[in-house]
């Protein structure tokens, strides 16, 4: 049963432990031209098209989110480059800085920005996370299965030949898969002048490659493999939000460490999650929701119950995520469910 929608509505959304959300990331689509071990099973089924949000829909809801003070919308997936109708929608989401966005991200696997980069500049997107886990070939075809090494190199060159300055690395780094290429692509990182984060695996799904507890390596060790060449020296920023950042001698380039294991930063989370069918998450760890879907296919066109579900859910924001490294899945939903 949803509830009623009343009359009142706040301008910002303010959790119960007193934590201001400004940070929308939108889920944009399930499917993926990769399938990456450690985010998708080999044999995927995907969402009916039916059950996605539709292009509409997602603009509805990200108009919602702004009204409400949320100033950062980062759209993922899935894979965001390979929804229909992206163009649509990234032109009425780079609209809403008129309206108190201030910032339209994207994290990708890179696949397809040779042919998407040029439009989603024009469109107001200004930073773009790119996932990069190997720099060998063969290697990259085995952790993406699908995904072939030259063309998202060539889709970080068109991001930059677009104009994109803001471009960050996503490395997922795997014990016995790739933990050995931390320098190499840090180098990488370096020559280009882009930034990196070193991610943490999360155990969301149950993937078939391998048990997560296997492949654990944890930023601290990924850490000390890049002390080894340079030292790193923490930012103003190293505190804020889930990365850590620092910077190295000679370079602009930061190294950024995501470890969900390894440091908590639950305390300081302003962000919540809605998944492509339109599932407002209120943590990455956890199963709390709101259907939104159901409230916008329910009510279609009605703003303010839309924005009253979304001020009353925050009511449900847990405290923390409980994730471990003992190899227990603890969330059954995949990652390109949750919009990483
Ligand atoms: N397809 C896009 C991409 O790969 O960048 C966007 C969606 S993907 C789910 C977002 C990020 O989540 C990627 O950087 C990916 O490496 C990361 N990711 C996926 N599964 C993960 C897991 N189990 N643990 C940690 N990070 C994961
Ligand atoms: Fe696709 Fe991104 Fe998941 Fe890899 S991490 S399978 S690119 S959604």
């Amino acid at each position: 049963m949803e509830t009623e929608a009343s009359e009142q509505t706040s301008s910002e959304l303010v959790d119960s432990f007193g934590r201001r959300i400004r940070y929308l990331r939108l889920s944009i689509t399930d499917r993926c031209d990769f399938r990456c071990v450690y985010c998708m099973s080999e044999e995927m089924t995907f969402l009916p098209r039916q059950q996605l949000l539709s292009i509409e829909e997602l603009l509805m809801v990200a108009q919602r989110f702004v009204a409400l003070g949320v100033e950062k919308i980062r759209i993922t997936g899935g894979e965001p480059l390979v929804r229909q109708g992206l163009e649509t929608l990234m032109r009425g989401l780079g609209a809403l800085k008129q309206h108190g966005l201030k910032e339209l991200a994207i994290t990708t696997n890179g696949s397809q920005l040779p042919r998407h980069a040029a439009m989603l500049r024009q469109a107001g997107v200004d930073r773009l996370n790119i996932s990069l886990d190997s720099l060998d070939p063969a290697r990259f075809k085995q952790l993406t299965r699908t995904g072939k090494l030259e063309q998202v190199i060539g889709g970080i060159e068109a991001a930059q030949a677009a104009g994109f300055s803001d471009i960050k690395l996503n490395a997922v780094v795997l014990k016995g898969r790739n933990e050995d290429e931390v320098l190499d692509l840090v180098e990488f990182a370096r020559e280009r002048k882009l930034d990196i984060s070193f991610i943490e695996e999360m155990p969301l799904g149950e993937v078939s490659d391998h048990g997560r507890g296997e492949t654990y390596f944890s930023s601290d060790d990924v850490q000390a493999a890049i002390e080894t060449r340079y030292p790193l020296w923490p930012t103003a920023q190293s505190t804020l939000g889930p990365s850590r950042y620092f910077r190295m001698p000679g370079s602009s380039t930061r190294v950024g460490f995501i470890s969900p294991h390894s440091h908590n930063f639950c305390a300081s989370c302003n962000r919540v999650r809605v998944t492509a069918e339109g599932r407002l998450l209120l943590c990455l760890g956890n199963e709390h929701s709101k259907d939104l879907r159901a409230v916008l296919r329910r009510h279609p066109g009605d703003e303010q119950r839309l924005e009253k579900s979304i001020i009353d859910a925050m009511q449900l924001k847990p405290w923390r995520h409980h994730f471990t490294t003992d190899g227990d899945v603890q969330v059954v939903r995949f990652m390109n469910m949750t919009g990483g």
